[in-house]
Parts: C-alpha cells; structure tokens; sequence
C-alpha cells in the first residue's frame, strides 16, 4: 500500500479506490482551471452544475437505469432514509417488512411513526444469521409496498433472490452492496444506499426512484426537504447540497465504469470473498456467523472459540496492520468488510495472517 495506507476492514466508512483518491488530492486546490476547491464552490456554478450532471450520467450509465426512474442525491445519510420511505411510500398506511437484522429493526422503528408496520418474515430466531424464505410472504392486498435491508452490514447476510411481492412495490436498501453487483432496477420501486459503505463520503444517500411514485398529495406534517418530489423537481439542488460527497461519489461511478462496470466489479468481489470463505470453511479456529447460501460478500462477520479470543485475534491484527476488524457491538466476534474498494492483496493479507495466527494456537 502506498502512502503509509493500511488496508481498513471498516464497516463504513469505508476505503476509496486509491486512483479516486489520487484524482481528488490533484484537484483538490484548483478544480480544473476554476481557481477554487469542489468544496469552495457554488452548488449553483457551471463548474458544479457539470459535475452533478456528469455523477447522474455516469450512475445512469453503469446500472443501466430506466428512463421512468429518478437519481437523487440527499443528505442525512441512510438513516434518514427510514423516515422518507414511509412518509412518501404509505398511502394506505401499510408498511411490510422482512427483519433481517439491525437495520431492519432501525427502519421498522421509524415506520411505526407513520403507519401501520407489518413483519412479513424474520430471522430473529437465529440471531439474524440467515436471510428468511420470501416465496410466499403473507401480504395484505393494501400494502402499500415489501421492503428489504439486502444486505445486512452487521450481520453479514444478503438477499441472492429477491423477495415475491406478489405485485407489491418493492423498497431496498443497499447501502452496504450499493454497485457491488449488476441490479436490474426495474425490479425494485425504490432502491436507496448510504454512499459511506461502497463509494463515497458520508452524509448523503443516493435515491433510485421510479417517477410515478413522486406525489405533490403528502401529509401536512412531512417536512419540505423529507419529499421525495422536492429533490426531483429540482435536480437535488433544492438547498445547498452535499457537494463534497457528490463530486466523490462521481469520481467513484467512473473509475467503476472506467474498470469494466457492474460485472467486472462483481467478479472481483466474488474473488475476494471466496478468498475469505474458502479459509474459514477450512479453519478449525474461526467459524463464519452465517448461513453458507445467504453469506454477504460485503461483511463477513465470524468468531473464534472465545470472546476474549476473540479480543486477543482483534489486537493482533490492529498491531499487523489489518484495522477495524472488531464486530459491532451488538453481535461481537470479528467482522471484516471487504468492500469494492478494498484490493484482493488485502483479503490475501488478511487470510495469511489469520492462518499464521491459527497455527500458532496449537
Ligand atoms: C450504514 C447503514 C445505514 C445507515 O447509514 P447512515 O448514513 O449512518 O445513517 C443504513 N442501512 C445500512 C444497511 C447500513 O449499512
């Protein structure tokens, strides 16, 4: 690694491609002849104007999106995200939702506020450790749609089929496997994803919707900036927005088509992940937390023997240069996520130094 970088197993945020990096540090005090920063410049300036453009284009271009759906840019985060579904998506005031973990817990919390919320599956039985059977959901005719965490980031699950919704809408959020794989969006009502996980800065969430379900008719009480249909009709300039996070995010979606887009990007992440599951189907010492089909090639979270062991194993790794190994607290063990941007030569690392901590166990 250059520059002294180590390879960082965070959860989010998370590692950047270095060559994005390296294109951001050579723009960063003259942003092509502009005499200024992206960070210094107008959200209204030409200069940005182009920049937002080119971020939507390229989005557009590398998950190949229908003409019918809209690209928004809003801040807050996912975590705002929870509140915008139900405040836009509820008109008959019915929300399912599958449980798969901590971040389907979060957003069934905050759809309570809204509406009525119905838990069409769970996984809780088995401390979230699998993705439960979506064939046959039980779903009320006025539901007003089906939504998903795809990818659990805590618990180390992921969807490989999507849920049957029997004509339902259906809502992802794919913050922790956004871009991770080729998606077919018109298989989805509205997909959003927390950029902070795979591709950019934190703050901001990029919002796939489809277009007839913006609505002018929202309750009084959602908030101007909580409308879906205020970030559309305006190109997400509505207010200053989180340029910083748009221009990054930008620089990500064209290295990513620049490296062959969604299908190239999907193999190398299966490369990695078989890496690290190949090794801990054969280790006797590390035991992965999830069910072999439902398995993320995101996060993998797994555990040694013991918690202290598990301790031990994470201040090891931390002085060997591996960081942020430690699982959320919620769950503990270890957990590594092995996003687009971390390199196959830091999985590779990773492994051989678990192995050689393994061996020296016995
Ligand atoms: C990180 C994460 C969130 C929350 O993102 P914030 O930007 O911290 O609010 C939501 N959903 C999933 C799956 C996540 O991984």
């Amino acid at each position: 690694m250059k520059y002294g970088r180590t390879y960082n197993f965070s959860a989010g945020p998370a590692m950047m491609p270095e060559e994005v990096l390296e294109e951001i540090a050579a723009e960063m005090m003259n942003y092509r002849g502009s005499g200024m920063c992206v960070m210094e410049m107008s959200h209204r300036s030409k200069a940005f104007e182009q920049i937002r453009d080119a971020a939507e284009a390229n989005l557009r271009k590398l998950m190949n999106i229908p003409a019918n759906y809209r690209v928004l840019f809003v801040q807050g985060g996912g975590t705002v995200q929870f509140a915008m579904v139900p405040m836009n998506l509820m008109k008959n005031g019915v929300g399912c939702y599958v449980e798969t973990g901590a971040w389907s817990k979060k957003a069934i919390a905050e759809a309570k506020k809204y509406g009525e919320v119905r838990v069409v599956a769970s996984s809780a039985d088995r401390n979230f450790s699998y993705i439960p059977d979506c064939s046959d959901l039980d779903i009320p005719e006025r539901a007003d749609y089906v939504y998903i965490c795809e990818n659990e980031t805590i618990n180390g699950t992921t969807y490989h089929k999507l849920p049957n919704t029997k004509g339902h809408l259906l809502v992802a959020d794919q913050s922790s496997m956004f871009l991770s794989r080729p998606c077919n969006v018109a298989d989805y009502a509205l997909i959003w994803a927390g950029v902070q996980k795979n591709v950019g800065p934190a703050g901001m969430a990029v919002v796939i919707i489809r277009e007839d379900l913006l609505r002018e008719d929202l309750p009084q009480f959602v908030p101007t900036y909580l409308n879906y249909k205020t970030h559309a009709d305006s190109d997400s300039l509505y207010n200053t927005p989180n340029c910083w996070a748009i221009y990054c995010c930008g620089k990500v979606f064209e290295y990513l088509l620049a490296h062959g887009g969604l299908e190239a990007q999907a193999a190398r992440n299966a490369e990695k992940a078989a890496v690290f599951y190949d090794f801990l189907d054969n280790s006797r010492f590390f035991t992965g937390a999830v069910r072999r089909e439902d398995r993320s090639f995101m996060n993998v979270p797994f555990v040694t023997p013991s918690k202290e062991q598990d301790a031990a194993v994470v201040s090891a790794a931390t002085a060997a240069g591996f960081d942020n190994l430690k699982g959320h607290k919620s769950v503990g063990g270890l957990r590594a996520s092995i996003y687009n941007a971390m390199p196959k030569e830091g999985v590779e690392a990773l492994v051989d130094f678990l192995k050689k901590y393994e061996a020296a166990q016995n």
